[in-house]
């Protein structure tokens, strides 16, 4: 009989479970600015018409469905609040406010100091030294890093035989290609603009000085849980369009840490039960192919 998952990959991955307290040790490192410099998006909601050409271009460098973003079907989109999903990393809704229709973009933060990271037993969620926090094929399925999104950003393929967990990278690929997300490529507003985090935040000062008519006077994610590389400007104070002004301003890793702790051992160890189960599915699979070329 052949043999699914080996000891040496079992105590592989046991060791990642043990090796807990180096992940959170390594995600507090990545506050300091000083010695890293995070990328991140700007997003400002006073410039953004609802168009959602970010979300076709999004689906299309994603290999994702095209959604149709024909104005007719835009006004039926926006009737609802829309959350992100498997399929939709991003996405626009619009809010009726006291200064008219405002449309803000939802998406994943790329938190400083993400908890997603830190939840993650097997690191297949990352965060860059340049700022994005990716997700790799690796990803068992444990959906540890959905409970320790501040932003309930990371969605799960339900629907899938071997699930994975879905969400932006911020265009990572394209990144290392020198290209900027295909979001801020496709706006052509100027709501969306990538840099270098330090950069936008002096940039979305600079506006808020120069236009405080236009702006509130704050930036949504320089200082919420840690900071985030996505960063907003608005119009109408945050918690009016849909955003979670209560989040605090401490990482959620610190608050992860706890919580896994405090969960039986039973839940750690889920994950690596799981582990066990996919490599048996995809070994049976490839002992099947074997057995029929045979
Ligand atoms: S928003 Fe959620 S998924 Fe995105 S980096 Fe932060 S913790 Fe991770
Ligand atoms: S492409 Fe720009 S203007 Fe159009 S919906 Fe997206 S962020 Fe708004």
């Amino acid at each position: 009989m052949k043999k699914i998952i080996s000891r040496r990959e079992f105590l592989k991955y046991l060791g990642s479970v043990l090796t807990l307290e180096t992940i959170f040790m390594k995600s507090e490192g990545w506050s300091n600015e000083e010695k890293k410099e995070f990328y991140g998006l700007l997003v400002d909601i006073t410039k953004c018409i609802g168009c959602r050409r970010c979300e076709r271009a999004c689906a299309e460098a994603n290999g994702l469905p095209i959604p149709d973003i024909s104005e007719e079907k835009n006004k039926e989109v926006f009737k609802t609040l829309r959350d992100t999903s498997t399929i939709q990393y991003t996405v626009i809704n619009k809010y009726e406010t006291e200064k008219g229709t405002v449309y803000v973009s939802r998406r994943c933060m790329h938190c400083n100091q993400p908890g997603c990271v830190a939840a993650c037993l097997v690191k297949a969620m990352r965060k860059r030294e340049t700022g994005q926090v990716t997700w790799d094929l690796n990803c068992i399925g444990c959906r540890l890093c959905m409970i320790s999104c501040p932003f309930s950003i990371p969605k799960f393929e339900y629907e899938k035989a071997i699930p994975k967990i879905q969400k932006c990278d911020l265009c990572f690929d394209r990144f290392n290609k020198g290209l900027i997300p295909a979001c801020v490529e496709a706006c052509l507003t100027g709501a969306l603009t990538f840099g270098k985090r330090r950069e936008l935040i002096e940039e979305a000062k600079r506006r808020i000085k120069s236009d405080p008519d236009r702006y509130i006077p704050y930036i949504y994610g320089e200082y919420e849980v840690g900071g985030t590389c996505v960063l907003y400007l608005s119009s109408v104070p945050f918690e009016q369009i849909g955003f979670n002004t209560q989040l605090g301003y401490e990482p959620y890793p610190k608050y992860t840490t706890g919580f896994l702790y405090a969960v039986p051992f039973i839940f750690i160890l889920w994950p690596l039960a799981m582990l066990g189960f996919r490599k048996a599915v995809e070994g049976g699979k490839k002992y099947r192919e074997e057995e029929k070329k045979d």
